[in-house]
């Protein structure tokens, strides 16, 4: 399973990522996260130089990004397949995409878009929040935890007199100016790949706004017709 997941911020990517890599075995790879991980050393330059652009909400120079990827695909948990969430997000990426697998000799089975209304999307997006221990994701509004200081996953609890101790965690640039910028970028930069894989006819276009099980229920209809669910309604179009 060698799967691309395309769609703005908050369109429900990660989810959806993380849910087929656990269905089909295969690590499901973000691109965010490799970057959200390099971040985390203050005395790592390079990091810091990266932090800067994703607060701004800009994209990540390509020679980067490129050879992150390239390094992440040759890890032997990847000989089986894999996920990429977040990658590629222009056309030159895309292009040095299609070029590293054609040597590494791999094939795509598929390139979703996850289509979202851009309205929806801030409200999505500042909203979220997550465990900082088992990374389990929620929402101020859609998807709070049963108890305000406790993560229903895994049962990390917190002091509620010391907010210093809070084990919940906001992503920096999840605040709402950083994801007009980040909604900014998409449309500039990233949907510009959508008619390239449209031209090669490998994309298929599910609808994000739907509830997560129906979305994972399109993905598997669009990946595997034949297994995935037959109520298939026909795709929205999305910008
Ligand atoms: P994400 O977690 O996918 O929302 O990504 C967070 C931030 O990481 C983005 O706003 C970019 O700054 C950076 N980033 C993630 N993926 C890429 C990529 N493929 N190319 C360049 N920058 C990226």
């Amino acid at each position: 399973m060698r799967v691309i997941l395309i769609g703005p911020p908050g369109a429900g990517k990660g989810t959806q990522a993380t849910r087929l890599a656990e269905k089909h075995n295969v690590p499901s790879i973000s691109t965010g996260d490799l970057f959200r991980a390099r971040t985390k050393d203050k005395n790592d330059p390079l990091g810091q130089q990266i932090k800067a652009i994703m607060d701004a909400g800009q994209l990540v120079p390509n020679e980067i990004t490129v050879k992150m990827i390239s390094e992440r695909l040759d890890q032997p948990d990847c000989k089986n397949g894999f996920i990429l969430d977040g990658f590629p997000r222009s056309v030159e990426q895309a292009e040095s995409l299609d070029k590293m697998l054609k040597e590494k000799g791999i094939k795509l089975d598929g390139v979703i878009q996850i289509g979202v209304d851009d309205d929806k999307l801030v409200e999505r997006i500042s909203g979220r929040f997550s465990c900082g221990k088992c990374g389990e994701g929620y929402h101020d509004k859609f998807k709070k935890p049963a108890d305000p200081h406790q993560c229903n996953k895994c049962g990390a609890k917190e002091d509620p007199k010391d907010p210093e101790a809070s084990i919940w965690k906001r992503r920096s640039d999840d605040n709402e100016e950083t994801v007009r910028g980040r909604l900014h970028t998409y449309h500039t930069q990233t949907a510009p790949i959508l008619p390239y894989y449209d031209a090669k006819g490998v994309l298929k276009v599910v609808d994000g706004m739907a509830a997560m099980d129906d979305v994972t229920r399109q993905i598997e209809d669009v990946l595997d017709p034949k297994q995935g669910a037959k109520t298939l309604a026909p795709p929205k179009k999305f910008g």
